[in-house]
């Protein structure tokens, strides 16, 4: 399926390449190389399809406004990507071969992104085990492999604050559980939450915690903020890393740009009773979700299943989160200064060599 350039639809327009490379026991890492995108061939007794042995990331490449390509904290995706394999029984690729694998399709495909400001290159790495053996332990082959899609906005071109519903049928984490990493089996199971939610006229679920069902974790596949207070004394604040929720590059991005915006920000759990009281006395002014395939995205309107229904402030998007939002922007797009050193650029030449072994 395309989609018309001009408003991709996220997931739909896939770039010309992929990159792909092979792990076996005794060997290691292998046959690394960019390759133009095609169907795979599997095994039907492919281990990964039958029992859940994969693991994703998901990160973007921005156009600069000099013409060259950024991506935007590549290496916590890297690290990220080796907690989900040791989570999963599989074996770690080293950083510097996916970030590797990474800048070979984005300069392969950065044609393939126009100039509109608001579009980006989409990377998609992934890998699963990927033996013809049914027995019920660790595939002892894998491969990985780097796709790219041209992405607009998640929900469309606009930032228009989203309504959610809490769910209390469902669960998407549990303690000890993989909730704290990318790994596929934690997506196809929330999708009956979602048609829920749709169902209740919203757009997104929200997860609680799965033991108490009252703290308040994460949104669809992206983290939740909440802003007390209004004006420079605003405080903003994000549940801590408990080990069920996803430790999201946006969520530790937007803790260290709140802070040097001269927020208060506090790591706090937050209760789905909290969260409506607290909005109708004014306190919590502001909710937003934040990932980096949908940014910044405000949250208007709040659907507790079954119990009660509340705006957060009046609806729109908040200041707080309007400017966290382009602050956030700013830097992934080079149009402010980069501190920390957030953009790896992408050199358009290719001289690579790769690290090998396991
Ligand atoms: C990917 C993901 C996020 C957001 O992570 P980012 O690194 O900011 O994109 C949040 N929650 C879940 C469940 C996720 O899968």
């Amino acid at each position: 399926m395309s989609a018309p350039a001009d408003r991709p639809g996220h997931g739909a327009a896939f770039t010309g390449h992929m990159y792909t490379m092979s792990w076996t026991a005794g060997r290691g890492w292998h046959a690394p190389g960019l390759r133009r995108l095609a169907n795979l061939s599997v095994h039907p007794g492919t281990l990964g399809l039958h029992y859940g042995q994969v693991i994703f990331e998901g990160l973007k490449a921005f156009r600069h406004p000099g013409g060259g390509m950024a991506m935007f904290r590549p290496r916590l995706n890297a690290l990220r990507f080796q907690r989900s394999a040791r989570r999963l029984a599989m074996p770690e690729l080293p950083a510097a071969d996916f970030l590797l694998a990474l800048e070979e399709v984005v300069a392969a495909d950065h044609a393939a992104l126009s100039d509109d400001p608001e579009h980006s290159l989409y990377l998609r790495p992934l890998m699963y085990g990927s033996e013809a053996n049914l027995m019920l332990r660790p595939s002892e082959e894998y491969e990985f492999l780097v796709l790219a899609f041209v992405a607009g906005g998640f929900f469309g071109d606009t930032v228009a604050p989203v309504s959610v519903f809490v769910s209390h049928d469902h669960s998407r984490a549990l303690p000890g559980g993989t909730g704290d990493v990318k790994c596929a089996a934690n997506y196809g199971p929330s999708f009956v939450a979602q048609r829920a939610a749709a169902d209740a006229g919203c757009q997104q679920v929200v997860w609680l915690d799965s033991v108490e069902h009252r703290w308040v974790e994460e949104m669809g596949g992206m983290n939740l903020f909440f802003v007390r207070g209004t004006g420079s004394s605003a405080e903003v604040i994000t549940s801590p890393l408990t080990g069920t929720l996803l430790p999201g590059v946006t969520r530790d991005s937007l803790l260290v740009l709140a802070a040097r915006h001269g927020y208060r920000v506090t790591e706090e759990r937050i209760s789905v009773d909290q969260w409506r009281t607290e909005c109708a006395a004014g306190l919590i002014t502001e909710t937003f979700a934040c990932g980096t395939a949908a940014v910044v995205t405000p949250v208007g309107r709040v659907v507790d299943q079954g119990r009660s229904s509340w705006t957060v402030g009046d609806g729109t998007m908040g200041p707080v989160t309007a400017h966290l939002r382009t602050a956030l922007t700013d830097v992934q797009r080079g149009r402010s200064a980069d501190p920390d050193g957030w953009l790896h650029l992408v050199p358009s030449a290719a001289h690579r060599t790769y690290s090998g072994g396991s």
